[in-house]
């Protein structure tokens, strides 16, 4: 598959550009916000294109089959950062797959994105904001999978999870190494198809988990 990453230059983001490029079966677009990224996109093997969540950005999605959405504004901007990319950005890039007739999207969401009421403070904004991308991507038509991972580490990759819709004890944490193992995997994993699927370390080989969410 053509497959755009969103949010490519992000710690995960590489490691998904990484995982696409190994697998032999896909190519990667990788969308970056500066022009000084490009070269490091490129010495990654991912085809760059320049653009920007907060502007008109339809034109990244132009001949591709699917997105793998992994941007976040992060924890150090405000609160009308992650509503304007969090939230109104992967909303935005919903509505761009859909008018491009995009076959398979791919939402990294978090743990908590379920009920976003239910957060500590000051994790309510941002929690809300993807729950809101979520909604509006389960709602919008297309073959979506919902990513939901615990807290991110950046410990190498175990290639072994736990996924499940609901998982119990929400306690435990991932690495990003896992979580793009686990995005790109779904690319082409049919038991994923319209699934909400939440991840955490575990002892399943990531292939496996996903064919039994
Ligand atoms: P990250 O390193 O902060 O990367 C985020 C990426 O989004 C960066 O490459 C950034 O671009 C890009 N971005 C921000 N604003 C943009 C804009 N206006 N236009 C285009 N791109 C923009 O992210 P991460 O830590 O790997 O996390 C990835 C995802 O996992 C996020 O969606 C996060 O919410 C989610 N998540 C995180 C945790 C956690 O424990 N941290 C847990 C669950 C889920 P630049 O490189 O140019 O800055």
């Amino acid at each position: 598959m053509n497959v755009l990453v969103i949010g490519a230059n992000g710690h995960t983001g590489r490691l998904i550009i990484k995982e696409l490029v190994d697998s032999t079966q896909h190519f990667a677009k990788a969308m970056i916000r500066k022009s000084e990224q490009t070269k490091d996109m490129e010495d990654l093997g991912a085809r760059p294109i320049v653009a920007d969540l907060e502007q008109d950005f339809s034109y990244a999605l132009e001949n591709v089959n699917a997105v793998i959405f992994a941007a976040g504004s992060g924890s150090k901007t405000g609160e009308d950062k992650t509503i304007a990319i969090d939230q109104n950005g992967a909303r935005k890039a919903v509505d761009y797959a859909k008018q491009n007739g995009i076959e398979r999207f791919i939402m990294l969401s978090s743990m908590g994105a379920d009920q976003p009421q239910n957060a500590p403070e000051g994790m309510h904004v941002y929690l809300k904001a993807k729950h809101e991308a979520d909604v509006h991507l389960q709602e919008s038509g297309l073959n979506y999978t919902i990513v939901r991972p615990g807290a991110l580490t950046f410990d190498d990759a175990e290639g072994t999870i736990i996924a499940e819709h609901s998982i119990a004890d929400k306690s435990g944490s991932i690495p990003r190494a896992d979580v793009a193992k686990v995005l790109v995997e779904s690319l082409t994993t049919l038991e994923t198809n319209h699934k909400v699927i939440e991840i955490l370390h575990g002892g399943t080989p990531v292939k496996e988990a996903l064919k039994h969410v």
